[in-house]
């Protein structure tokens, strides 16, 4: 198990069950998350003989840069990172009026299918452990010399298909004695995993929920999206009210505009049935071509004709900025061209 993954919790539990006080948990969780320490045995305030006997134990998750990307075009950074057992994830850093945000992974791949995705293209490799989650934020910052005030699980991977994983994440990245990053300014997105959504429910954890909606019909939508076979929309939009209710936060739906085939009248029509009253709002991403899905990117009109459509409905809805386009960034667009080179 690696030390810099435990919550703070843990953390002390595994030190006092070693007879040791609680602060050495303290400062161990500090020197992980709060100086990016590096190793068990380079922990100076630590007294040797625990160092020695942690380090016959457990060990440091440490990920390097591997590639760095800055667009012309508007400044946004791609990373591509080697992870200790070589494998390679992406995380994009963009800057904003208000700070500094950073989409990361969760997963090494997908096993989740979206059409339009190119980290599902070869699978899911294996899940990212909540010390690989933060050191995408850690080795960010230090190469820029800046803190990340917002972080989105919107790279390669479905977090709430490596849930415990991404919940200790949150609790690490929030802890007051690591980063302190407001759960507020996290955003989680999801293709829809009910049991995760009812789980996640339940945790008190005060994060934006996003889903990835991309069609408001059931086999449209699975055309888009192979989970929608298992998940419908009725028993989806069930699981997002009741968390919606039980956690009084605004749902965002994020939907891929694709020219032709899911930007019509109907859609609309049925986006808006299907958030009424709810605290929702719709998210328009132009659709950002893959090689594999190279069909149907509208232009600006287009957008703007959907979303004045929505908008008499009565829905709410922002147009994403589209960032970092000359350096693939969208997702796993880059990750995958490098292993192709490879
Ligand atoms: S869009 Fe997200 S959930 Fe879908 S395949 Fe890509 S990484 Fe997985």
């Amino acid at each position: 198990m690696e030390l810099n993954s435990m919550t703070h919790n843990k953390l002390k539990e595994i030190i006092t069950q070693r007879g040791e006080k609680g602060f050495r948990a303290e400062q161990i969780f500090r020197y992980f998350h709060q100086q990016d320490g590096q190793g068990i045995m380079e922990m100076g305030q630590v007294p040797l003989s625990l160092r020695e006997e942690l380090s016959s134990s457990y060990t440091v998750n440490n990920i390097k840069i591997l590639h760095k990307f800055k667009s012309e075009s508007d400044g946004t950074i791609k990373y591509l990172f080697l992870l200790p057992d070589d494998n390679i994830i992406e995380s994009v850093v963009m800057g904003y009026a208000h700070g500094y945000s950073q989409c990361i992974s969760t997963q090494v791949g997908c096993k989740m299918g979206c059409s339009f995705c190119a980290s599902t293209k070869d699978g899911l490799v294996r899940n990212l452990t909540a010390a690989e989650m933060a050191n995408q934020i850690y080795e960010a910052e230090k190469d820029l010399g800046v803190r990340i005030s917002n972080v989105v699980l919107m790279g390669s991977g479905e977090p709430l298909d490596n849930y415990e994983n991404v919940v200790d994440f949150f609790d690490i990245i929030n802890s007051k004695l690591g980063r302190n990053i407001s759960l507020r300014s996290i955003t989680l997105s999801t293709c829809g995993i009910i049991p995760g959504i009812y789980k996640l429910a339940q945790e008190n954890i005060p994060i934006t929920l996003s889903i990835s909606l991309h069609s408001p019909f059931d086999e449209k939508r699975a055309e888009i999206m192979p989970i929608a076979k298992k998940y419908c929309l009725k028993d989806l939009m069930e699981a997002l009210r009741h968390y919606s209710d039980t956690t009084n936060r605004r749902i965002t739906f994020e939907y891929t505009l694709i020219k032709g085939t899911n930007d019509g009248e109907e859609e609309a029509k049925e986006i808006a049935r299907l958030l009424n009253g709810m605290l929702a709002h719709v998210n328009l991403i132009p659709l950002n071509p893959i090689r594999e899905y190279n069909e149907g990117r509208p232009d600006k009109n287009h957008v703007l004709k959907f979303q004045s459509m929505l908008k008499k409905l009565g829905v709410a809805t922002t147009i994403r900025r589209e960032m970092g386009s000359d350096i693939s960034a969208s997702c796993g667009q880059l990750r995958r061209s490098v292993l192709e080179e490879k």
